[in-house]
């Protein structure tokens, strides 16, 4: 089937349709299994896929679009963060797996397999090049040594993608090692208590001398870190898109409160105060969701401009969550503050500060992307980045 406008319409929308049936009015502190298996038998994830890999084989335009109407239907944070890695790891297979590893995860995570990312660790967040989960080489192959900490989806995750330092010698290098989750000398710890986001499992990983073999490393480990950056772009991307979704169902109660609750009988829609905070948050959801959308379509049309605007996309998107959460919370007064869904979705969007990313983390990326840029524009040799890290990544390129 050739992917069009009208295929890809009819899926988003049977979609939506399954999101809508499974929408909680009430948070919980349990992951929406219901939900994501639902999404998974409707074929969620099988929209970006490629027919002869088993998918329906439209395009990531098709999946975004259902992306979208899922996250603002189920105005869940959580989930959303662990669609969007699921998305991120299926590319990842296609774009950089080799045939044998797609045969093995793919139709898994097609199934709806949860996958986890497993790249921060205690002490190296934002920074990579401290990295310690570390790969020695060993008789044929390597073993995987090190541990991670607060991973979306770790303590249930079936598939594990873990970044790690390849020691060879004096030489460090990025690998990327796809992991069963249920693998000997794997140990995950129980679901961590969160501030928000209360319905997503996030734990720790830890590994203790776990035989890898050189067919489980995502690609080659020469060039591991650019892979990891792309990897992480589309992420980003997504995460932003996340952000600018998920504050719409809570817009929409907003502006019913604002014109139904009175103040000396005259709704408070009314007073320009009011109407600017309403109108702010409507400006945040929707610059940042056009500015992923763009990013995600430079990502897959192979763009370098997207490793800065996926970046750019994420960092506005979780700023302009922030503080329309604040904005949703001043303007429903002391009846936010009550626990229910809007306090919950103040605590939950305050995750997205550093889940993703920190904002200097991105900052030090884009800029690094704005240096490379400039050289290339002088026709110089590129100036090296600036040294920066984490989620999902940043930093010179390695040696090939
Ligand atoms: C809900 C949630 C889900 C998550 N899921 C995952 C996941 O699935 N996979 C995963 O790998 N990680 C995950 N993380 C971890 C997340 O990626 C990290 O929290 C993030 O990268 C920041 O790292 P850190 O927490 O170690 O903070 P730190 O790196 O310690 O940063 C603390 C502060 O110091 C600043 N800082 C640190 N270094 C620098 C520097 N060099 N320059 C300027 N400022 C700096 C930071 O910007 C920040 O303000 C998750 C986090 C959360 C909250």
């Amino acid at each position: 089937m050739t992917a069009t406008p009208s295929s890809n319409h009819a899926a988003v929308y049977r979609l939506r349709e399954v999101a809508a049936e499974y929408a909680r009015s009430v948070p919980t502190d349990a992951f929406h299994w219901e939900a994501w298996h639902a999404l998974s038998e409707a074929g969620l994830w099988r929209l970006p896929v490629p027919r002869e890999e088993g998918g329906a084989g439209l395009t990531w335009t098709a999946f975004t679009e259902a992306f979208e109407a899922i996250v603002a239907t189920l105005r869940s944070i959580g989930f959303a963060m662990v669609v969007a890695n699921q998305a991120t790891l299926i590319r990842a297979l296609l774009k950089h797996g080799s045939a044998a590893q797609r045969a093995s995860f793919l139709p898994r995570l097609l199934a709806g397999t949860p996958a986890a990312t497993a790249i921060s660790e205690k002490h190296t967040g934002t920074e990579i090049r401290a990295l310690q989960t570390a790969l020695s080489v060993h008789e044929e192959g390597f073993l995987l040594d090190g541990h991670k900490y607060n991973i979306s989806q770790a303590p249930t995750a079936g598939i594990i993608l873990v970044a790690a330092q390849l020691i060879d010698g004096e030489r460090a290098t990025t690998a990327l090692v796809l992991l069963d989750g249920g693998r000997p000398g794997v140990t995950r710890s129980a679901p961590r208590d969160t501030l928000g986001v209360r319905d997503l499992p996030i734990g720790d990983l830890a590994f203790e001398g776990v035989p890898i073999a050189a067919n489980q490393l995502l690609g080659p480990p020469a060039q591991g870190l650019h892979r990891l950056m792309d990897i992480a772009s589309m992420n980003r991307a997504y995460f932003g898109l996340l952000c600018a979704n998920v504050v719409m169902p809570f817009l929409d109660d907003a502006m019913r409160y604002a014109s139904e609750r009175k103040a000396l009988d005259a709704a408070i829609d009314t007073h320009q105060h009011v109407q600017r905070r309403l109108v702010d948050i409507r400006i945040g959801a929707e610059s940042t969701r056009w500015t992923a959308r763009a990013a995600l379509d430079q990502l897959v049309a192979g763009d370098p401009a997207a490793l800065a605007n996926c970046s750019v996309a994420k960092l506005v998107g979780a700023r302009e969550l922030a503080r329309s959460a604040l904005d949703l919370l001043a303007l429903h007064g002391s009846d936010g503050y009550r626990r229910g869904p809007l306090a919950s979705f103040v605590a939950d969007a305050l995750a997205m500060t550093s889940a993703g990313g920190t904002e200097e983390m991105h900052r030090r990326n884009i800029f690094a992307q704005m240096q490379r840029q400039a050289a290339a524009t002088l026709e110089k040799p590129a100036v090296p980045a600036a040294p920066s890290a984490h989620p999902l990544i940043s930093r010179s390129p390695e040696p090939a």
